[in-house]
């Protein structure tokens, strides 16, 4: 799970890291009250996306007058908001954060993230910071350093002061840095965190090191023991098909393609989607609706699929198990005929019972048309897109 920009930095602060002074906002009066109470005379507006790349693409301004503020505020409160981690649809604005503006004197960049390889939370520093990370770590990886962080232990003082030292914080600031970066391990551990950035933290002209900027993704798996976190959502920000999925249980996410998959297992949907990708198609979405396929699931299934403008072919690809094939085809007819099936329907069943479960497709009378292998049904998926 995502929030916004102003919730991370309110959870930062509770863990003591420092953060400019400032307010969320929801209108253009809002945001000039907001303003006032900050005093001072600049300003930060910033659009509260679930996504970053603002600065570049006009969602970070800052207004050096209350008539600038009043300004910008007006503008950015529903733009249509496009950066590079928004994909082309954008998004609309809906909230600001109005802060002090601050005196850089210096950009870094502090990250903390699951390192599959060591299965360790590992702390990532550099002196690059503000700008993408991805490209530091393409084009100059040795300026980013990292730290291992043993469960155990923590995040232990002295190689927080290490890593400081590394990306060029001045003697004078080491310490607070290395307090800095035990704070944000302390939150990614308390708070279920799986990605926490601060992109930029600066050290401004006072000395002071501020989080200019904060990311936080949540481990959706540990949401049930954190009711303020879950208190955070923006559905706003969310896929709406993906938000009614889970209504039903379904793991679902949205995609670019056009082939609208229905598979059982999360591993046996990776594999469909790849297929698809291997014969030159692409998947309209992930799906997984789970070990148990009932009717109600498959017919939630189909009309996730189907609300996609963009699928023009759905392919099921399901393996009975625990569940037998005949009981599987049952649910597919039944959720065939429940909702107005408009686009071709490739089915391939494997797994106990398939002759009986084959049989039940063949005289249901709908029009589906059945496939034998993984590569079978890819194929005829492709096919059938094409044609369609
Ligand atoms: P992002 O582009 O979505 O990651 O948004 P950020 O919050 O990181 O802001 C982008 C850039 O705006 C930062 O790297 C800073 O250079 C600049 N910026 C943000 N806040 C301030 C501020 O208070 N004062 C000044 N001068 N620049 C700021
Ligand atoms: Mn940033």
């Amino acid at each position: 799970m995502k929030i916004h920009e102003y919730q991370a930095k309110e959870i930062l602060r509770e863990y003591g890291v420092p953060t400019p002074r400032g307010f969320s906002a929801f209108s253009v009066m809002d945001a000039v009250e907001n303003a006032q109470r900050l005093g001072g005379d600049t300003w930060v507006v910033k659009a509260q996306i679930h996504a970053g790349g603002r600065g570049k693409a006009g969602g970070v301004k800052v207004a050096r007058s209350g008539g600038e503020l009043e300004k910008f505020a007006g503008e950015m409160l529903g733009m249509h908001l496009v950066t590079p981690q928004t994909g082309e649809e954008g998004r609309i604005v809906k909230r600001l954060l109005i802060e002090e503006g601050a005196q850089i004197e210096a950009e870094y960049y502090a990250g903390l993230v699951v390192d599959r390889g060591s299965q360790r939370v590992v702390l990532i520093a550099s002196r690059e910071g503000g700008t993408e990370i991805e490209e530091v770590a393409r084009d100059t990886p040795e300026k980013i350093h990292k730290v291992t962080i043993d469960p155990g232990k923590g995040l232990l003082r002295q190689d927080a002061g290490d890593v400081a030292r590394k990306i060029g914080i001045p003697e004078s600031a080491v310490d607070a840095a290395g307090e800095f970066f035990m704070a944000l391990y302390r939150v990614f551990v308390e708070k279920d965190a799986m990605l926490l950035e601060v992109n930029p933290m600066i050290l401004d002209r006072g000395g002071r090191l501020l989080a200019l900027d904060a990311k936080i993704n949540f481990d959706d798996n540990a949401l049930y023991r954190h009711p303020e976190i879950l208190a955070l959502r923006d559905l706003d920000e969310e896929d709406p098909a993906e938000i009614e999925a889970s209504r039903f249980g379904l793991s679902y996410i949205s995609l670019d393609g056009n082939i609208g998959c229905l598979v059982n297992g999360a591993g046996l949907a990776m594999a469909t989607m790849d297929i698809v990708k291997l014969y030159g198609a692409s998947p309209a979405n992930f799906l997984d609706v789970g070990g148990g396929a009932s009717v109600e699931k498959v017919t939630e299934a189909f009309k996730l699929m189907l609300a996609n403008p963009k699928v023009e072919v759905i392919l099921v690809n399901i393996f009975g198990g625990i569940m037998k094939c005949d009981v599987i085809a049952q649910g597919i007819v039944a959720a065939a005929r429940q909702v107005a099936l408009n686009v071709p329907l490739v089915v391939r069943l494997e797994g106990t019972h398939v002759e009986l479960g084959k049989k039940i497709l063949a005289e249901s009378g709908l029009p589906i048309i059945s496939a034998n292998t993984m590569m079978d049904a890819a194929k005829k998926a492709v096919d059938a897109a094409k044609g369609h």
